[in-house]
């Protein structure tokens, strides 16, 4: 049964409703529509210039509407006037191939014909920083080595306890909050869950974050890597695979090495075979590179990989069996769009159990120091337009995931690519001018 929004807003009180989609650039666009509205709105869907907005479509597009999905409903615990709901982006009666919500809702269905249901959690690390963004916020937080640190999670616990109070209140699970590997960062932690209701979540922690620490007179961001020399931004993503029932975790196999099942070792061999391509995905900007290849941080290490490999429990690499029945991909940075990292991550792995993807050896080593005994480990993209020019050579990943989305997506990052390379830098001044 869907649930009737008008009917919610008059339980639970609320005066508007946010209409909220996320564009092929992970921006999250909205329409705050009053609860008198919203029976028509929860039908037909509230209207965009989809022009206006990162989907790769031009000013003469007729109407986009944005179709609720009631399911995902959540009332604002900051502000209970206010609820935001996920919505389906549809242009004329069909629902639009490029949109990335859709795209994940394909793959999820793809998977459930195929007996599969994918469960997932991330790790969406982020800095509290200053208003305008130039330095993180806490001028006390210089530690060498501030992971856990905790005088300093303690300074920021008005905004971390906020927010770790709302998402218990909206029954998800949240278990731990720590100050993370850089001055200013910290991350929030909770239960893993399908792969859909993960993306929803995530768009929804991203806003509420954003939102908790513009009222305590901050701003957080996600940015991969936001300041030199500091650990960046990573999303991780911990995966594992169920039956359709979500009773049995098919990844899961006690008598295998690190207990991680045949089924799960294709799985994860479709995400090494399509790493280096996938990437365009997981690490989606010009910024994204400056964390998975930089070189040490002033913490002693970048915790994110620069090459694709795997083992146990050992955060040197790109793959991580933290333990029995799922495996952790790292490399997925803050700016990663939460519904493309999901479909991505579906759409490879699905491609890996077809062909009973072989993941490679295991390299039980600490890759940072001995990565260069590794022979053949291959390079994960230098920079954002060898990331795209490897997903665009990569037909069984394009194909995976929908052609009209790659198609779509290729175009537009390519000229974010082209309005990067146009920019002239003080680096390029610095370096060339007395040449
Ligand atoms: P770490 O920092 O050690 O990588 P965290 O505790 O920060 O781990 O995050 C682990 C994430 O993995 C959480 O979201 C957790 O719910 C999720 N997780 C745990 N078990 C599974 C599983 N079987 N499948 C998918 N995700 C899982
Ligand atoms: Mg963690
Ligand atoms: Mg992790």
């Amino acid at each position: 049964m869907t649930l009737d929004l008008a009917a919610f807003a008059k339980d639970k009180g609320i005066k508007y409703f946010m209409i909220s989609y996320t564009d092929l650039f992970s921006a999250q666009r909205a329409k705050l529509v009053p609860a008198q509205a919203i029976a028509g709105m929860q039908e037909e869907g509230a209207g965009f210039a989809g022009f206006a907005t990162w989907l790769d479509m031009t000013p003469a597009h007729p109407d986009l509407f944005a179709v609720p999905d009631a399911s995902s409903v959540i009332q604002l615990p900051w502000k209970k006037d206010v609820a935001w709901v996920a919505a389906d982006c549809m242009m004329e009666g069909e629902l639009v191939g490029q949109a990335p919500r859709n795209v994940l809702k394909k793959l999820v269905r793809q998977a459930a014909a195929e007996g599969k249901r994918v469960k997932t959690g991330v790790e969406a690390e982020f800095f509290l920083i200053t208003p305008d963004g130039s330095k993180i916020s806490d001028e006390y937080d210089t530690a060498e080595k501030p992971c856990y640190d905790q005088q300093a999670v303690m300074r920021r616990y008005d905004v971390i306890s906020e927010i770790c109070d709302y998402m218990l209140e909206l029954g998800w699970g949240a278990y731990q909050n720590d100050h993370e590997d850089a001055n200013g960062q910290f991350e929030m932690n909770w239960e893993f869950d399908d792969a859909l209701k993960t993306a929803d979540k995530h768009s929804f922690f991203k806003f509420m974050v954003k939102s908790i620490a513009e009222k305590h007179g901050l701003r957080a961001t996600f940015m991969p890597k936001p300041f030199k020399g500091l650990t960046g931004n990573g999303c991780h993503c911990h995966i594992s695979v169920w039956d359709n029932d979500g009773r049995i975790n098919v990844f899961a196999d006690r008598e295998a090495e690190f207990g991680l099942s045949a089924q799960g070792k294709h799985f994860l061999g479709g995400i090494m075979k399509h790493a280096s391509s996938l990437a365009a995905i997981t690490n989606p900007t010009v910024n994204s590179y400056k964390r998975i290849n930089a070189p040490r941080t002033t913490s002693g290490a970048t915790w994110s990989p620069n090459t694709v490999t795997w083992t146990g429990n050992n955060r040197t690499h790109m793959v991580r069996v933290p333990g029995p029945g799922r495996f952790e991909l790292r490399l997925p940075d803050g700016a990663v769009n939460p519904y493309l990292l999901q479909a991505v991550i579906i759409a490879a792995g699905l491609d890996g159990l077809r062909s009973r993807a072989d993941p490679g050896p295991h390299h039980d080593i600490d890759m940072y120091a001995e990565g260069h005994l590794v022979k053949n480990a291959p390079r994960l993209p230098l920079n954002l337009l060898d990331a795209l020019r490897a997903y665009d050579e990569d037909e069984g990943l394009k194909q995976a995931i929908g052609l009209e989305f790659s198609e779509a997506y290729l175009k537009l990052k390519h000229q974010e690519w082209n309005a990067y390379c146009s920019h002239f830098t003080q680096w390029e001044r610095d370096s060339t001018l007395d040449i």
